[in-house]
């Protein structure tokens, strides 16, 4: 992890940290974006997140907005229809069950329509600034498998083996370290393994084809 935190310096962030740093960690923004970024390249889910911020920044105005105005507004983020009515509804839920505010633990947040553990925890992290959690998505399972931290098949898994093998101080970051590094070097296919400031420290475990340099 500090071989890794040199290397990522001065590499393009994820979509949810610039978002998250440039609204000052507000839960809601945070919890939204994040939403929104399921399957969707950064890019698009930065731009949608913009758009849809601009027009509603609560949960009681976004509430408010037609899901066909919500559709529109984050068109064309991956699954935008199903994603503008998840919306809508956590808005919805926000407002009657938790008096407008974002609720601060894992438990109450994946009640929340749309949302799940992976979600859940990177508002934990991020907006909440936990430091008990882990947040796994596809490139932290892809990764930290790569790298032989864990030997798991799904993602869901991955969490639960990543808390047993890493230390806690780093849980916070693995999201942040991994997700930039899987956008940048350790990609799904053709992992540039010939250029990756870690390979040393990398057993490649189901890595077969790979860029040399
Ligand atoms: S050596 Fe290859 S598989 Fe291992 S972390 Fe680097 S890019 Fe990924």
């Amino acid at each position: 992890m500090r071989s890794l935190a040199r290397a990522i310096t001065g590499m393009e962030l994820p979509a949810i940290e610039k978002i998250s740093e440039s609204q000052a960690d507000d839960p809601f923004q945070i919890l939204i974006a994040t939403l929104l970024s399921a399957r969707t390249q950064d890019a698009t889910t930065h731009a949608a997140s913009t758009r849809l911020f601009r027009r509603a920044r609560t949960p009681r105005t976004m509430a408010r907005l037609p899901v066909a105005e919500i559709e529109t507004l984050i068109y064309p983020v991956s699954f935008y229809r199903n994603k503008a009515r998840h919306v809508k509804a956590c808005c919805e839920m926000l407002r009657s069950r938790f008096g407008g505010q974002v609720p601060g633990t894992l438990q109450e947040l994946v009640t929340l329509p749309g949302v799940g553990r992976k979600t859940a925890n990177l508002v934990m992290i991020l907006a909440f600034k936990s430091g008990e959690h882990i947040c796994v998505d596809t490139h932290v399972h892809r990764i930290s498998n790569r790298m032989g931290w864990v030997r798991t098949a799904q993602p869901e898994d991955t969490e639960q083996a990543l808390y047993k093998a890493t230390d806690r101080r780093w849980w916070p970051l693995i999201n942040l370290y991994l997700v930039t590094w899987g956008q940048n070097v350790c990609r799904p296919v053709y992992p540039r393994c010939g250029d990756c400031a870690i390979a040393k420290l990398c057993p490649r475990i189901g890595v077969t084809v790979y860029v040399r340099s």
